[in-house]
C-alpha cells in the first residue's frame, strides 16, 4: 500500500549505485528490512519507504512527483531531463547533495586504427551511445555535425559490428575500452551520484524528516573527508 505520509525514496535495485545508496541510508540511521524480490522496502524505525527500481526510472519518478527523493547518477539524471524537456514533460527537480560514490565519466572513444585529430574528425560520423541527448548537446556546443546512434547495450562493440564509427559511453578505468580496441578521446560529462528531491509542496513533517536526513548525510560525508 502507498502511504502518502511516509517519505518515498527511489534507489537502484541492483547495480553500481546500489551499494553506495544502501550504505549511506544505513549510515544515517534508516533501518530497512529488504526482501530481495520486492519493489518496496519499509523502514523499521522511520516513516520511510524505499522503492527499488532500475536507475533509468528514477529521474522520471522524481520529476513526476511519484517519489519524494531519489539516488541517481548525474549522467542518467541529465539525460532524462533533456529527453523529458524535449518531449514537453515535467523535468524539474532539486539536487540536495552531490555524493561521494558512483563516479564515472561519459567519454567519446574511437577505434585504435582511426586517424583521430580532434573533434573535427567526427564530422559526418555515427557515434553509438546510450546518452543521445547529452552527446548531441555536446556536438552542438562544439559545432560538430555528427549523429548519435542510440543503443541500450553493447555500445562498445558497435564499431566492430559496423553499426557506428565511434562510441560515447561511461568509463571508470578504461579496461572495457581497451579490451574492445577503443581509445578514449574526449570526456563530455563527469558524473557522480546525487540525491534529488521532487518539486512541489511537501507536508511539513516530511520536509522536517528530509532536513534531518540531509544533516546526517552532511555529517557522514564530512567524517569521511
Ligand atoms: P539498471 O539495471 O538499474 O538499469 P544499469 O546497467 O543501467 O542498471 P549500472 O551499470 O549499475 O546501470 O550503472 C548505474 C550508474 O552507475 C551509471 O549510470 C553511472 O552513473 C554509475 N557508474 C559508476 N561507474 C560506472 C562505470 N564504470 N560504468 C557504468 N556506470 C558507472
Ligand atoms: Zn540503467
Amino acid at each position: 500500500m502507498i502511504d502518502n505520509n511516509r517519505l518515498r525514496i527511489a534507489v537502484q535495485k541492483s547495480g553500481r549505485l546500489c551499494e553506495g545508496s544502501m550504505e549511506l541510508l544505513k549510515a544515517i540511521g534508516v533501518k530497512l528490512s529488504i526482501r530481495d524480490r520486492l519493489l518496496i522496502a519499509h523502514s523499521t524505525n522511520l516513516p520511510v519507504d524505499l522503492l527499488r527500481v532500475r536507475d533509468d526510472d528514477i529521474p522520471g519518478l522524481v520529476m513526476d512527483g511519484v517519489v519524494d527523493l531519489g539516488f541517481i547518477g548525474e549522467n542518467e539524471l541529465e539525460e532524462k531531463m533533456l529527453e523529458r524537456k524535449a518531449a514537453d514533460k515535467q523535468h524539474q527537480y532539486d539536487v540536495l547533495e552531490r555524493l561521494d560514490f558512483g563516479g564515472c565519466r561519459l567519454s567519446i572513444a574511437v577505434p585504435n586504427e582511426m586517424q583521430y585529430q580532434g573533434m573535427a574528425s567526427l564530422n559526418g560520423k555515427k557515434i553509438a551511445t546510450t546518452y543521445p541527448y547529452l552527446l548531441e548537446r555536446y556536438f552542438r556546443e562544439q559545432k560538430i555535425d555528427a549523429k548519435a546512434v542510440m543503443l541500450n547495450g553493447s555500445v562498445e562493440v558497435a564499431p566492430r559490428a559496423g553499426l557506428a564509427d565511434a562510441i560515447c559511453d561511461l568509463v571508470s578505468t578504461g579496461a572495457t575500452l581497451e579490451a574492445n580496441g577503443l581509445e578514449e578521446k574526449e570526456v563530455i560529462f563527469r558524473s557522480k551520484a546525487v540525491l534529488i528531491q521532487r518539486r512541489g509542496e511537501m507536508p511539513q513533517p516530511k520536509q522536517q524528516l528530509i532536513d534531518k536526513l540531509l544533516t546526517r548525510i552532511n555529517g557522514v560525508m564530512q567524517a569521511k573527508e
